[in-house]
């Protein structure tokens, strides 16, 4: 612990202090960060380590499994980050970041482990979808590859959970926000990300465009003009 306290004295000395002209510019103007960035709590999946991100640039939820409970199911930290996030901060991207090695995946449908811990049961509830969907999708993978596809699988249900909150849900209609699901590998430092169009994760390459689950476009599925019409 006093390592810890340690490296509260250093920042206050070395880092606040070569960045003190950033940090009184937030302190007098606010935030304005441009993405929300939903991770796992795991220590070794850092998201301003990432994204290189400085003091500012990113708002950040982290829990275990990158989880986004779907809406009206519990009022939490997460809806209420979310929510925060897209109505008053006016973020245009959220990205849901899930990894290699999870332990909450790794947990998924081991009932010896969860029983000792009835929390974390109850909350990986909600990656029940992707745990049945690794089950029953990928009969030939077992081990680090069954957890890798349950990982994966996540993100896209997290995603899915993501698009039932009213405040995505319009922000998305209205085009100003973007989803993005991400997969960093903890031994390559490599980040996939989702295409929505073909469902799957590819590798996010330099030169190339990003991959995205659900790109900036205004989604009305009624046809105003005709509704107009047919009056
Ligand atoms: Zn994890």
């Amino acid at each position: 612990m006093n390592d810890l306290i340690g490296r509260v004295l250093d920042f206050k000395d070395r880092v606040f202090s070569a960045q003190s002209d950033l940090y009184a510019r937030l302190a007098t103007d606010g935030q304005s960060p441009k993405a929300l960035m939903i991770s796992c709590a795991d220590s070794r999946v850092v998201p301003e380590h990432i994204m290189q991100a400085q003091p500012g640039d990113l708002f950040v939820c982290r829990n275990a499994g990158n989880i986004v409970p779907p809406f009206a199911t519990m009022n939490g930290g997460v809806s209420s980050t979310v929510e925060y996030a897209v109505v008053v901060l006016g973020v245009r991207d959220i990205i849901v970041c899930g990894h290699s090695d999870c332990g909450a995946m790794k947990a998924l449908g081991k009932e010896d482990v969860l029983k000792h811990v009835p929390n974390v049961a109850a909350w990986l509830r909600h990656s029940q979808a992707a745990h049945k969907v690794a089950c029953d999708c990928y009969p030939t993978l077992e081990g680090p590859e069954f957890e890798r596809a349950v990982a994966m699988e996540n993100v896209v249900a997290q995603i899915a959970h993501l698009r039932t909150h009213p405040s995505v849900a319009t922000a998305i209609a209205q085009g100003h926000l973007a989803l993005h699901g991400w997969f960093f590998d903890i031994h390559a430092g490599t980040v996939q990300a989702l295409n929505g169009e073909t469902g799957r994760f590819q590798m996010v390459r330099e030169g190339e465009p990003m991959p995205v689950a659900l790109a900036h476009e205004v989604r009305r599925a009624a046809d105003v003009e005709l509704m107009v019409a047919a009056q």
